[in-house]
């Protein structure tokens, strides 16, 4: 008996679990198919940390952590937990611009500070701060994959059904809606599919039955393979999230919670790792001449850290080439790729927007609409 729902979302990573939550709590019926398990260690929302921050050089983004933190709220009541644990954030360095980004947080009405270097290195002695500091106590860790659980486990309660190991190789026209396909031989009847896929979403692209119109439209889509580093505290100073964008190398660091075993900071090279064609390629393992350089980095910048690192991890990041996520639609198919690095603190609003788009209860921005709008990706302000 072949089975049918009125949506299937494919993947089941921040994005995908965001969206079922959504489109269930709005009544509708949903298929969740993962090919592994929910935030899969080898896609992009795994583990327990990721930065959550308003500061971004682009005036839209900020206002969209405004509103993404309402939904963290809502998810946050909804399922009894808290899943962003405020630190703060600190971002300096001669490219980061931090009195632009100040100013960017005052017209959004987002509390903040600007530091001299010497003023901030007196309150976190633990950071030798290159240049002027802005700090912004909102800021905090997003515990991804607890994230990824609770929308879930949100989206099951409200009736959505699961499929786990369930491993999409292509999405057929059929009648009025779609056949989707697995690599077990099963397959699902949707009205419409919305595919979360990560770092494969490169592989899948061509399979999803999209016309080429729609798929010429598409930017670039590369898959990185970025490796983090987890270095032990040297003493019990708090330590905020920080975003370092000096002249040789852009950092970001936080502390790493469970997966660093509550003992230190996890740090990492911004777009450090070497590209790859698709996820289904990644090595999972480090790249000796990164773990060089990171090392390198905390030596210089990070006295409050022993320099050697305790753990490592790889996680994937899916980068457009001016950093805007792809929320786009072609009849029934809704394509999301909310990675680049920094999606994991929009999920429940890309959840909110996704569904938006795939129920056509609203449009989006044409910065998210590449191919479907018409609109060509621009040069963006930046998102780091
Ligand atoms: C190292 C790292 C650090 C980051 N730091 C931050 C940060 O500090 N702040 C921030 O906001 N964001 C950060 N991000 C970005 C954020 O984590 C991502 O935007 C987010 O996790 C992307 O989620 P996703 O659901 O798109 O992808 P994924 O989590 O990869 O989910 C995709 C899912 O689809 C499944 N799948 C794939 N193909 C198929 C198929 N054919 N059939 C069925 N299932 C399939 C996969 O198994 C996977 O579970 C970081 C990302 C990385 C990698």
């Amino acid at each position: 008996m072949t089975e049918s729902s009125e949506y299937v979302v494919v993947g089941a990573g921040l994005a995908g679990a965001a969206t079922a939550w959504h489109l269930a709590s709005r009544g509708h019926e949903v298929t969740l198919v993962e090919r592994n398990v929910p935030a899969s260690h080898d896609g992009s929302s795994h583990g327990s940390a990721r930065i959550f921050r308003y500061a971004y050089p682009d005036a839209f983004y900020t206002r969209a952590v405004l509103e993404s933190k309402t939904l963290w709220d809502e998810l946050d009541r909804a399922s009894d937990l808290s899943l962003i644990t405020p630190f703060g954030a600190v971002d300096y360095g001669s490219r980061r611009q931090p009195e632009q980004l100040a100013g960017v947080l005052a017209g959004a009405g987002v509390e903040h500070e600007l530091l001299t270097a010497a003023g901030a290195r007196a309150r976190w002695p633990h950071i030798a701060f290159d240049t002027p500091v802005l700090w912004h106590p909102g800021a905090g860790v997003i515990d991804a994959e607890t994230s990824v659980r609770a929308m879930v486990d949100l989206a099951v309660g409200q009736g959505a059904v699961l499929k786990t190991g369930w491993n999409v190789t292509g999405v057929e026209e059929e009648g009025a809606g779609y056949r989707v396909l697995s690599d077990g031989g099963e397959s699902v009847l949707a009205g419409n599919v919305v595919v979360t896929a990560g770092g494969w979403l490169p592989h899948l692209l061509g399979r999803l039955s999209l016309p080429a119109g729609f798929l010429a439209g598409m930017p670039e889509i590369t898959v990185r393979q970025e490796q983090a580093f987890h270095f032990r505290y040297r003493d019990d100073s708090p330590w905020p999230t920080f975003i370092h964008k000096g002249p040789e190398i852009q950092t970001y660091g936080l502390p790493g919670g469970r997966d660093a075993g509550f003992a230190g900071q996890k740090v990492a090279e911004y777009n450090g790792g070497g590209l790859i064609p698709s996820a289904a390629r990644q090595t999972g393992v480090v790249e000796p001449a990164n773990r060089r350089r990171v090392v390198e980095y905390v030596r210089k910048y990070l006295p409050g850290l022993d320099p050697e690192p305790y753990a490592e991890t790889t996680c994937l990041f899916t980068n457009t080439p001016n950093e805007d996520f792809i929320i786009d639609r072609a009849g029934g198919v809704t394509v999301v790729s909310p990675c680049s690095g920094h999606g994991a603190k929009f999920a429940p609003l890309i959840g909110q927007w996704a569904a938006d788009l795939a129920t056509r209860a609203a449009d989006l921005p044409g910065r998210f609409r590449p191919a479907g709008s018409g609109v060509k990706a621009g040069a963006s302000a930046g998102t780091r």
